[in-house]
Parts: C-alpha cells; sequence; structure tokens
C-alpha cells in the first residue's frame, strides 16, 4: 500500500477494540488477501490466522462459491427489506435450512446483520414476551463475569469485561452477573469439576432468591466463553442452572455466535453442553464471516406470546434495515450448503482433536502454561507466572498482549484474551498448519518469558 494511504488510514480511521494512540503511533496490519487459513499483508507476509479473523471465517478467507453466491443475487435482487410483509427467495430458504438444523424444535428464526443487534433481539423478545404474560416487571437479565454479548448500549452492558464497561456509564440497573464456569481459576481447592459445576448452580439460585425471580426474565449464556478466555464449562453445569432457571420460570438466552455452525464439534454448542434454550443467537459463522448477517431462533412459545401480544396492540415494532438482506442471505444459504456437503461437524472433531494434542504435546510441561483447553476447533492456553500455584502474571505486564505480538513477527496471528491464547482457526485448517501455528505461539513464549 501507498504510504499516502497508510497515512490517511491512521490519521482518519477510529478503530474499534483498539488503542487510538497505539494505532496512530503503529499503524495498521493491512491484510491484503487470504486463501484457506492464510492471510497475507500488503508487504506479501503470510500468517497462519489463528483465529478465522474475529472467530467467524470458519471457510477461510476467500470462498468461490460464497462469491458467486454474491455476485447471482446482486444481479437479480440486489436490495430489499423483509418489513411489512415483504420477503426474497435468499430469506425463505435460509429459514428452512436454519430450521433443519435447529437446536429448538419447531422454531422461527429472526433476522439481523450484528451479533450485537441479535444479542438485544432476544432481550426485547424476553421482555416483549413478559409484557404479553402480564408480567412486564419480570424484566432483569442474568449475565456472567467474563461474557461478551456484543457492542450495543444493552449488548455491551450485558458483556462481564471491564474494558466493556469504563467510561460509558452503561444502563446495568437490571443486570445480574453471575459467576464464570472457569474451573482453573473459580473452582475452591480439591473441589472437583462436578462439584463445582454444582456450586455455581446453587450461587445462581441464591442470586435469584435473593433478587426476586418475578424480577428476572432471562439469563443469558454462551456456551463456551470466547472472548473472556475460552472457558469451557462443566458437563453438569448447563443441565443444572437450567433446572434452576426453569423452576423460578426464566429464559435461557443460548448466545451461539461464536459456537453455531460446528465450532464446538456439533451443529450448535447447546447440543454439546447439552442445553434446552429458549432462544439461540446465531451470527459470524452463520455467512462464514463472509457477510455481515446475525439473527435469533426462537421457540414456538416465545413466538406465539409474541405473535398474540402483536395482535392485541399493533405492529411488532422492531426492526432493521437490512434484516432479511437478500445478498447476505443468500451468503448464508450457500455457507450452510457447505457445511453440510464438507461435514463441518466432522472436520471441527477431527481437526479440533489435532490442535488440542498439538497444544498437549508442547505445553503440558510448560513452565508458564496453567491450562490447556479445548472443544471442537476452539481452544486456549492460559500463561501464569507461576506453575506451583497457578499465580497469574500481574496485569500490567500484558504478557497476553506481548505473546500475541511476538506470534505476529512469526507469521501466526492468535488472540489473547487476558492471559490466555485463543484458537479458533478455519475448518480447512491442514495438519501442518495447525502445527506450525502451535509452534509459534511456543516460540513467542520463549520470546516473550
Ligand atoms: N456474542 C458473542 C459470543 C461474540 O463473540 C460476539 C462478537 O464477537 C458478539 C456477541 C457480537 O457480535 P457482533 O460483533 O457481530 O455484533
Amino acid at each position: 500500500m501507498s504510504n499516502d494511504r497508510r497515512a490517511a488510514e491512521m490519521q482518519l480511521h477510529l478503530h474499534s477494540q483498539t488503542n487510538p494512540r497505539l494505532h496512530e503511533a503503529d499503524g495498521p496490519l493491512m491484510i491484503a488477501e487470504g486463501r484457506g487459513a492464510i492471510v497475507i499483508d500488503d508487504a506479501g507476509r503470510r500468517y497462519i490466522e489463528g483465529m478465522s479473523g474475529l472467530w467467524c471465517a470458519s471457510l477461510g478467507f476467500s470462498n468461490e462459491r460464497l462469491a458467486d453466491a454474491a455476485y447471482r443475487q446482486m444481479r437479480t435482487l440486489g436490495a430489499y427489506h423483509t418489513a411489512n410483509h415483504r420477503s426474497n427467495e435468499p430469506v425463505a430458504e435460509l429459514v428452512r435450512l436454519i430450521e433443519e438444523i435447529s437446536p429448538i424444535p419447531s422454531c422461527r428464526i429472526y433476522l439481523t446483520s450484528t451479533g450485537s443487534e441479535a444479542t438485544d433481539s432476544m432481550v426485547k423478545l424476553a421482555w416483549y414476551y413478559n409484557c404479553a404474560r402480564g408480567k412486564p416487571e419480570k424484566r432483569k437479565i442474568i449475565s456472567r463475569q467474563g461474557a461478551y454479548h456484543g457492542s450495543t448500549v444493552m449488548a455491551a452492558a450485558l458483556c462481564g469485561l471491564p474494558n466493556m464497561h469504563r467510561a460509558f456509564n452503561l444502563p446495568t440497573q437490571d443486570i445480574l452477573y453471575a459467576r464464570r464456569p472457569h474451573y482453573f481459576r473459580e473452582a475452591e481447592p480439591h473441589e472437583s469439576v462436578a462439584s463445582f459445576g454444582a456450586r455455581l448452580a446453587s450461587e445462581l439460585e441464591g442470586m435469584i432468591l435473593a433478587e426476586g425471580a418475578d424480577t428476572i426474565a432471562a439469563m443469558i449464556a454462551e456456551p463456551v466463553m470466547g472472548a473472556g478466555g475460552v472457558f469451557i464449562p462443566p458437563e453438569n453445569y448447563f443441565p443444572l442452572i437450567q433446572e434452576v432457571l426453569a423452576r423460578h420460570d426464566i429464559l435461557l438466552l443460548a448466545d451461539e455466535i461464536i459456537c453455531g455452525f460446528g465450532r464446538t464439534g456439533n451443529w450448535f454448542g447447546s447440543e454439546t453442553f447439552n442445553i434446552k434454550p429458549d432462544m439461540v443467537s446465531i451470527a459470524k459463522g452463520l455467512s462464514a464471516g463472509h457477510m455481515p448477517i446475525a439473527g435469533v431462533i426462537i421457540s414456538d412459545r416465545i413466538y406465539q406470546a409474541v405473535a398474540d401480544q402483536a395482535a392485541s396492540i399493533g405492529v411488532f415494532g422492531h426492526g432493521f434495515t437490512y434484516s432479511g438482506h437478500p445478498v447476505t442471505s443468500a451468503v448464508a444459504v450457500e455457507a450452510i450448503r457447505i457445511y453440510q456437503e464438507i461435514d463441518i461437524v466432522g472436520l471441527a472433531r477431527s481437526a479440533g482433536s489435532h490442535l488440542l494434542s498439538s497444544l498437549r504435546q508442547k505445553f503440558s510441561d510448560h513452565e508458564f502454561v496453567g491450562d490447556i483447553r479445548g472443544v471442537g476447533l476452539l481452544g486456549g492456553i492460559e500463561i501464569v507466572a507461576d506453575r506451583k500455584d497457578n499465580t497469574p502474571f500481574a496485569p500490567e505486564e500484558r504478557i497476553g498482549a506481548k505473546v500475541e505480538m511476538a506470534c505476529r513477527r512469526r507469521g501466526a496471528l492468535v488472540r489473547n484474551m487476558g492471559d490466555t491464547i485463543a484458537f479458533c482457526p478455519p475448518f480447512q485448517i491442514s495438519e501442518t498448519e495447525t502445527e506450525q501455528l502451535v509452534e509459534v505461539v511456543h516460540q513467542a513464549l520463549e520470546d516473550v518469558l
């Protein structure tokens, strides 16, 4: 890229999730092209993309079939909407395909453009549902420490990550934050994984009783918490918390924005972790990250209440210009067809088991790695200052960020979530590329520590 362009980018673009002053000094990593699990920058340097971009490019970074689907659709109907009873062919096919694999039987599908809109839509649907049942005061939402649900006002308020709250004064008065199911950091000494799961369920019930179940509408939860640090819940966690929620008439909203479409080794994380959600948010993998499209899968019980309520008060007053956009929907249709053809679930399991065994081989005895986690094609290693008692590094040492930068210098892109280095590569990553990725992280740890 020309120096002028680079200077313009640095002077004019306010980046998301970026420290602006550091960006003014260092400038962007300009990615020019990508194929499979590899991206190439504007100077021709190649990187193994260990995170599928932002957990989304499940089919890699360029795909002819997805490109053709967009091109074909743009030449017939490139723009339209689904408000006021309008629809289009790609939307009709997309909802049919989603219903086929949905973790909620007899569902309805609501479409949005981004995951954050899907989060907000789930919350508004939960509120609308309770208004329809004559319980408008049942409106608080339980989230969790370490959660990430998006960046719009409500979605950000639901995040349990300090950087998402700092200096925004978000409306958190109706939100409760339960403990994260992160055994490595949250378990008591000598507590078994199953006892830990049971304790979290009983803590949740304590929170509900203290707050008043008649004030709580829903709990929102990622099956595997992604941006918090790849936290994989104990096996008994979701079945137990679900019992608690059912006892108190509280909905469970599964945020499957990372976990959906094969990532955890099933079509949805809800299957992997035995969750029976009332609503499910989907995004990212829905179009393999190639188009901004997202949505909410809704149970029939909720749909019927919403439809009844709208019948009595008028239009269901919620929607986005690009809900059910024909081009984004056509690309999502093609992505799901590809997933079915290549057996995305089988791929997640085989590539994931290779990733996890490579991580274990490299890091099981590593003096600065305290925990190695993985499910499906999703993994993480947690860096510690002292393995004897798993003391973390002081946050100001920014160890994770330094490892991330060292990986970049060595030709791999990974993401640090505090002290955890996360792995979420495209599904076609080869075994050799996986081994190279893990080796780069190993070398980066040597560089930094
Ligand atoms: N929920 C989860 C679990 C996510 O990981 C993300 C994005 O990373 C979102 C919600 C928000 O999605 P979007 O960035 O498309 O608004």
